[in-house]
Formats: structure tokens, C-alpha cells, sequence
């Protein structure tokens, strides 16, 4: 409870659009409870799951602001974000690649560079050794 001004961004997000629109699987409800996996006696859904904040089921408050998700719409997002993520995760391996690619010809280069320089002046000192010895 000490950090709450450095890791309050989610719980205020929560709190601030309450019920219905968290994101992914909630892990707790704004209010500290944790969050329940129920089933939801509708008749519009009678098997659907549902987390649910562990106070408002205890309760068993209606129309509050409490978390409620929809566990196939929790997991949905889940699998959303992970691949969203996955996604992210490959664009930066094949930028990675690339430059590691562009460095590696770069140094390539280089070396080269460095060799053929290396060379002529080798032929400078070797031609320069060669008159003073002559
Ligand atoms: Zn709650």
C-alpha cells in the first residue's frame, strides 16, 4: 500500500472507467478486493464466466462500479495484447538483424579498408627501405 504514487497508473485507470473496461484478466478490483471467477445466473448467459470484485460478489451488489469482466472478453484481450506484443517483439528482432547486418558489412568494409591502406603503405616503406639499402 506504501507505492501508490508509483505503480497507480492501472488502479487509477480502473478506477477512473470503472466497471466493464478492464483490460486483460483483472487481477484486483480498485477497492483491494480480489477478483472472483464466477458464473452469472442470467438467463441471457447462463454459463458465461465472469471475474468478479470478491466484495462486490459478497455483497452481491448490482449496477456498481466494482470489477466485472467477462472471462472469454478477459482472455481475449489477453491473447490480443500477447500478440500485439509478439508482433512488436519481431519488428524489433528484424530491425536488430538489420543493423546487426549494416554494422557487420560496415566493419567488413572497414577492415578491408584498413588492409588495402595497410598495403600501400607497406609498398611505400618497402620502396623506401629498398632505395636506402640501394
Ligand atoms: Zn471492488
Amino acid at each position: 500500500m506504501s507505492n501508490v504514487s508509483g505503480d497507480s497508473s492501472c488502479a487509477s485507470n480502473v478506477r477512473e472507467r470503472g466497471r466493464g473496461t478492464v483490460v486483460g484478466v483483472p487481477k484486483r478490483c480498485w477497492c483491494g478486493e480480489a477478483i472472483v471467477a464466477k458464473n452469472l445466473k442470467s438467463e441471457s448467459n447462463p454459463c458465461r464466466r465472469n471475474f468478479r470484485c470478491g466484495y462486490a460478489t459478497a455483497k452481491k451488489l448490482m449496477n456498481d462500479d466494482h470489477v466485472f469482466k467477462w472471462v472469454d472478453e478477459a482472455l481475449l484481450d489477453e491473447v490480443e495484447s500477447f500478440s500485439v506484443q509478439t508482433v512488436k517483439l519481431q519488428m524489433e528482432m528484424e530491425i536488430e538483424k538489420k543493423m546487426q547486418m549494416e554494422l557487420e558489412k560496415e566493419l567488413f568494409e572497414r577492415v578491408e579498408d584498413a588492409k588495402s591502406e595497410l598495403k600501400a603503405r607497406m609498398k611505400v616503406i618497402s620502396r623506401l627501405l629498398s632505395d636506402c639499402l640501394l
